[in-house]
């Protein structure tokens, strides 16, 4: 007998049909002689919604009221799925973060978690309940309510299943597996059967939506087995799993993309020390995000500063920079916010050079200006315009080997392209 934690997206708890079929595959889990904690999200398109209501009062809400409000999609989920487990003869029980004390720190939106309180849970499993917690959320030292960023379900799911010591968890989700690319923007796209942890966390942090990044953390810092299952198949799914040495042999194993971010350039900054504490110190100060940071070089005195920011951050950070641009007389703050970051991610990488210039020629071979380049051991970003996102993945899944096809005739084509051989 094993305890497993299930998870089930946005699209697997769609509507009451997909809500029942959801309860038939925790019952058909403990029937199996599991014990079942499920972690749900809110229906599709909810969170979304409320976040329009917001908007539609304030364009700065307050962070603490804001989470009020998202964090009620999921409860409408546990209640439904809990009583759909019922209507099957099956015992359920649903809790909401607080009520199991998801204990998090009180940055609103995009809070961290602390600890979790097994207790009611072991308790309802000990009486063969079903338990189903809500996902996204938890709450404060306070007891404010927060949330855990956008995709945060999977991050309760994954903390949940460490903090209960669980034999797996499963994410159920609308593709039946991590894909070599988002396979609903290329559908060459191949299903992983493995993914090291490493490599999950750099796809996810750089945009593979199929897991929010926090996930993936506390799956790697617990040596969680993590599965990523599609909720309307039985196909046993993709494990993300310790690094072996099968999979240091392919130099590119997934690539993502974020069009999420946006761009600030401080230009005409006075090359002094201390110039960059002030800038970034603000944001930090904010709690806002950096990402990508490039500094050109210096002419007469001056450089250009530019970084990235997440784009709902992006209002918040761009009237702060222009506070700090004038109190350090730099000469002006240019904003872009169409832009996507491109990357390529594999732990390869790591024993075979040249793969960054690879990933240049393809890019220029399209006509595809780079505005930032940002790189790891096992991964290179490229900051493009937005409109060339697209066509930037498909170019790189193919000429990297990765189209399902042709997956074998590619990468030796790459192979001897990285050898400088002709192909
Ligand atoms: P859920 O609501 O179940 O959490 P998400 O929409 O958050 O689902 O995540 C699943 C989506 O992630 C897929 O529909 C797919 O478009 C996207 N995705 C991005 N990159 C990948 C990838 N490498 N493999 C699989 N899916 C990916
Ligand atoms: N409902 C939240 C969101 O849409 C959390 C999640 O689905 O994981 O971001
Ligand atoms: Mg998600």
């Amino acid at each position: 007998m094993a305890l497993i934690v299930q998870k089930y997206g946005g699209t697997s708890v769609g509507d009451t049909e997909r809500m029942k079929n959801v309860a038939r595959r925790c019952i058909a889990a403990q029937k199996a002689g599991h014990d079942v904690v499920v972690v749900v999200s809110a229906m599709s398109g909810e969170t979304n919604r409320l976040l329009k209501l917001v908007a539609q009062i304030t364009d700065r809400p307050s962070e603490r009221e804001q989470d009020v409000v998202v964090a009620t999609g999921e409860q409408v989920s546990i209640g439904l799925v809990a009583m759909a487990i019922h209507a099957q003869r099956g015992k359920a029980t649903s809790f909401m973060g607080h009520q199991v004390r998801i204990l998090t720190d009180s940055t609103h939106a995009k809070a961290r978690i602390k600890s979790i309180d097994g207790e009611r849970i072991h308790a309802a499993l000990k009486k063969k309940q079903i338990v189903v917690v809500a996902g996204f959320q938890g709450v404060d030292e306070a007891g404010n309510i927060t949330t855990l960023g956008r995709g945060g379900s999977d991050t309760t799911a994954v903390a949940l299943a460490a903090a209960l010591k669980a034999d797996a968890c499963e994410i159920y989700t609308d593709v039946d597996g991590v894909y070599t690319t988002d396979p609903n923007v290329v559908p060459a796209a191949r299903k992983l059967e493995r993914i090291s942890y490493e490599e999950m966390l750099e796809l996810a942090s750089v945009g593979a939506k199929v897991l929010q990044i926090r996930s993936v953390e506390f799956a790697m810092k617990y040596k969680v087995p993590l599965w990523v299952k599609s909720s309307f198949t039985q196909d046993p799914g993709t494990l993300v799993c310790e690094e072996d040495k099968s999979m240091e042999e392919v130099l590119v194993s997934g690539i993502a993309y974020d069009k999420n971010e946006a761009k600030i350039t401080v230009w005409g900054v006075p090359d002094t020390p201390g110039v960059a504490a002030k800038v970034f110190g603000a944001l930090d100060d904010k709690n806002i995000v950096v990402d990508l940071i490039v500094q050109n070089a210096s002419k007469d005195g001056r450089t250009d500063l530019s970084f990235t920011v997440g784009k709902s951050d992006f209002v918040k950070a761009s009237e702060l920079v222009k506070k700090v641009a004038k109190s350090i007389k730099a000469e002006g703050v240019a904003v872009d916010d169409q832009i996507a970051k491109v990357s390529i991610v594999g732990v390869g990488m790591r024993n075979h050079s040249g793969v960054a210039a690879r990933m240049f020629q393809i890019l220029s071979k399209e006509g595809i200006n780079i505005q930032m380049i940002s790189t790891s051991e096992i991964k290179v970003s490229c900051v493009v315009h937005a409109k060339y996102t697209e066509l930037a993945v498909r170019a790189l899944h193919t000429a990297f080997g990765l189209d399902a096809v042709s997956a074998s005739e590619a990468t030796v084509s790459e192979a001897k392209a990285l050898k400088g051989e002709k192909v």
